[in-house]
């Protein structure tokens, strides 16, 4: 009997032994994360404290749209229920405003500061346009004149008060609705293409009928077929204007602002 219970007693003894290895065992991997976890902990705030702000370098010109090659949307402002929309370097066209600076026919300047607006339908299709230069040749429009506030008008019929050369401000000239542009071609490098004479050169070199060299009357043609696929018309006696014809707008005496 005493055999058999200190049999069972050593049974018992093994059997919690064997209980306790078990316990010890699962410990082992319980307390390894512990030590493991502080490594990783370490390793996590390396990256958190470390690279982000060489990761917000390194997106944030990703995140720049691409410079001045590429349209973006124009921005569209309006005064009493009129709109007009702005075109500048940003939508692809190049701007060479002359009424705002003394290079123009009158060497005077007549714009207090320059910006571009149109019409919004003119600007789009303008836009659109441009698109197709940039695609078909590698060219891209310079604007030297857009929407002329009858005021400007004005002061240039001031200057020069010749219906020759200015349309008269109560006429109202296509500029002075928001849907005129003055406008050349230039190729991928920013140089005007030879259309035969300069901007606002009044002579018969400026109409479209002058006989230029082939290579002249090329340019001229890409430019005013391109401007009449998008609904513009060119006059006879003037390579560079163009006025949107599918739509009607009064006189504006809104000025822009400058900045
Ligand atoms: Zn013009």
């Amino acid at each position: 009997m005493m055999i058999r219970m200190q049999k069972l007693y050593y049974f018992l003894g093994l059997l919690v032994c064997l209980l306790l290895l078990q316990q010890c065992k699962s410990d082992t991997p319980m307390s390894a994360p512990k030590s493991s976890d502080k490594v990783e902990k370490k390793h996590q705030a390396e990256p958190i404290t470390k690279p982000n702000p060489e990761d917000h370098k390194k997106e944030t010109p990703q995140e720049e749209p691409p410079t001045h090659t590429e349209s973006e949307p124009p921005k569209t402002s309006s005064h009493a229920g009129v709109h007009f929309t702005e075109l500048s370097t940003k939508n692809g066209v190049e701007l060479d405003l002359r009424y705002a600076t003394n290079n123009n026919f009158t060497h005077k300047k007549i714009y207090d500061c320059g910006r571009c607006y149109l019409r919004p339908e003119a600007a789009e299709n303008l836009l659109k346009a441009q698109q197709e230069l940039k695609e078909k040749f590698g060219y891209s429009f310079k604007i030297f004149d857009c929407f002329r506030p009858k005021a400007y008008q004005q002061r240039l019929w001031d200057i020069v008060p010749d219906a020759d050369y200015v349309t008269p401000p109560a006429k109202g000239s296509m500029h002075s609705r928001g849907l005129a542009v003055d406008l050349t071609l230039i190729d991928e490098h920013g140089k005007e293409l030879d259309m035969g004479t300069p901007f606002d050169y009044f002579g018969e070199e400026a109409h479209y009928s002058y006989d230029h060299p082939e290579a002249v009357k090329r340019n001229r043609w890409i430019l005013k077929s391109t401007m009449e696929r998008y609904g513009f018309g060119g006059i006879r006696t003037e390579w560079w204007h163009f006025s949107y014809r599918k739509a009607t707008y009064p006189l504006d005496e809104w000025v822009w602002e400058c900045h």
